[in-house]
């Protein structure tokens, strides 16, 4: 499942240290303890941290989110003010984000709208893309606008075509 934790190949950027953020032991599921997606692990103390740290499972131990291991993106961007935790998902690099169902809709509001569009911008040149996540419902984000993909697991896949409407040059993203 997509809200599942992915663990990518990095580390915290020099510098860089989870502070008061906790939000990945709520956004996402954790198998290894049947913590499902969108509800506080029972080992999380909210804003302060692991009550079990070193005995953590290993995906716990090794996860760092994007903000964690890109020291250029902005204290904003800290997932517990985001309200959103961004991750490379490995299998595809893609750029996902696991959305705090507490907070909805606050990857729409600026600076991140904007951010996140601009960050797709830069992907696409690599074929990669952003998707974001409540729970299992999925929104692309392309440089000019979100579009929604319905549910979608890490095994779906879909189409990026280039799209002429009524604003001009946009993109369409089908399912397949
Ligand atoms: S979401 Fe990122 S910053 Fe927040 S606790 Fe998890 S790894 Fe640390
Ligand atoms: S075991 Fe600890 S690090 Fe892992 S989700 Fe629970 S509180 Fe977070």
């Amino acid at each position: 499942m997509t809200s599942t934790m992915a663990v990518a190949p990095c580390g915290a950027a020099p510098g860089r240290a989870c502070g008061s953020c906790t939000l990945c032991c709520k956004v996402y599921a954790l198998p290894a303890l049947e913590k499902p997606p969108g509800a506080w692990c029972v080992h999380c103390a909210p804003g302060r941290g692991c009550k079990i740290h070193d005995a953590a499972p290993e995906p716990c131990r090794r996860f760092f989110c994007l903000w964690m291991s890109d020291g250029k993106l902005g204290e904003a961007w800290r997932p517990d003010r985001a309200k959103f935790v961004l991750s490379i998902f490995p299998p595809n690099r893609f750029v996902y984000g696991q959305v705090d169902p507490g907070s909805p809709g606050h990857w729409r509001k600026e600076p991140y709208y904007s951010g996140l569009r601009s960050l797709a911008r830069t992907l696409l040149d690599e074929r990669r893309h952003v998707i974001m996540f409540l729970g299992d419902e999925a929104t692309l984000v392309m440089p000019d606008e979100a579009t929604p993909l319905g549910k979608m697991t890490s095994a779906d896949q879909f189409r990026i075509e280039p799209a002429f409407g009524p604003k001009g040059p946009s993109w369409r993203a089908t399912r397949v």
